[in-house]
């Protein structure tokens, strides 16, 4: 028998959750971004739910050819843009469209053989400071890719900072200032944008952590409003009881002291398979349908909970470590990250069932 753990994927919840996006931004077209093998969730799992969207966009050259093996016909765009001279050619070959931060990356396509063009998604520094020209240096660099040959199309684009703390006009003063009168599409809105800064939806949004039902916050109740479905379960099962006395304490560290008797369950779930060691006591889960807490310091391969508001859990007992009860982003908050990194991180060596 292997270990009781399971992760759960529901391609019908990203599906659903792309349709929101869809509505929220109906004017605009949809990248799905399905960096990290879908955040996690593996790409070939969820690829069937990504049907409606108008593009793909990912980060490695292996995942975006493994999308047109899998029939997508239709743009992948890779967010950031290509590494090497060999890049080019793969791209040129399967059609991708790639991000252009840098003169590097100008002078890569310069010297590829122009024949099959690739479209360009021109990337500006509005304020991220981490990859794009800066805003006096935009319009240089426009020119520049507009006199490449092997540059199609150009989409103007860039990433904002904080769009999930309310805050983009800074960044797209500065964008529009400098891009007023340059043509093309525009490409500017994440997931926070998408949800609640319409004006910058543009001509492409590209929404991720919102097509598996995290929230771009990290706070669940930031998208409590808007009807999200998680595309990820975590599931395991009881595989311990322990009656503990008062002052007896549990798990390495002797982090929990009990303050009355009461029952432990062990759970067969710990940070080798993703959940994060850093949960605290006090981080939800739940035992059998019942929310209840985790009590003491995760382990490798198991963690302890509380038993007292489920008192005819057993070993056997049902777990849900995140998902459609436990919000995922809330085990996050309880152990000082976000959803987003919880689901990138779940590991290799948890069996993944789809739904
Ligand atoms: C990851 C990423 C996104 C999606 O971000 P979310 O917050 O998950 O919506 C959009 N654009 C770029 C350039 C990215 O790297």
């Amino acid at each position: 028998m292997p270990r009781p753990i399971v992760a759960q994927i529901h391609p019908a919840a990203v599906s659903h959750n792309l349709s929101i996006v869809k509505q929220r931004a109906s004017r605009s077209r949809a990248w799905a971004v399905v960096k990290a093998n879908a955040y996690g969730h593996g790409i070939d799992r969820i690829f069937p739910a990504l049907a409606n969207a108008d593009g793909i966009a990912l980060l490695d050259l292996d995942e975006a050819v493994r999308v047109r093996e899998l029939g997508w016909t239709k743009p992948i765009l890779l967010l950031e843009g290509v590494f090497k001279p060999g890049d080019v050619q793969i791209a040129q070959q399967f059609d991708l469209s790639m991000a252009v931060h840098c003169r590097e990356q100008l002078d890569l396509l310069r010297l590829s053989p122009s024949h099959e063009r690739v479209k360009v998604h021109l990337k500006m520094n509005s304020g991220m400071n981490r990859l794009g020209f800066r805003p006096d240096a935009y319009r240089a660099a426009w020119e520049e890719a507009r006199s490449i040959a092997a540059i199609a199309d150009i989409t103007l684009m860039s990433h904002f900072a904080n769009a999930d703390d309310g805050d983009v006009a800074w960044q797209m003063d500065r964008f529009d200032a400098v891009t007023q009168d340059i043509p093309g599409q525009r490409s500017l809105a994440n997931s926070a944008a998408v949800l609640w800064h319409p004006q910058a939806h543009r001509d492409w949004v590209r929404p991720g952590v919102v097509l598996y039902g995290g929230s771009p916050t990290g706070q669940s109740r930031h998208i409590d409003d808007v009807g999200l479905r998680a595309s990820m379960t975590l599931r395991s099962e009881v595989i311990g009881v322990q009656s503990l006395l008062a002052e007896e304490t549990v798990g390495y560290g002797r982090a929990f002291a009990a303050n009355r008797e009461m029952r432990i369950g062990v759970v067969a779930c710990g940070y080798a398979d993703g959940y994060p060691r850093h949960a605290s006591t006090g981080t939800p889960i739940s035992i059998d349908g019942v929310m209840t807490q985790v009590v003491g310091r995760v382990s490798m391969d198991m963690l302890t909970v509380d038993l007292t508001p489920c008192p005819h859990a057993q070993i056997g007992s049902k777990v849900e470590l995140w998902g459609e009860q436990v919000k995922i982003d809330d085990v996050a908050h309880a152990s000082g990250t976000i959803g987003y990194e919880l689901m990138c991180a779940l590991a290799k060596r948890v069996p993944v069932e789809v739904v």
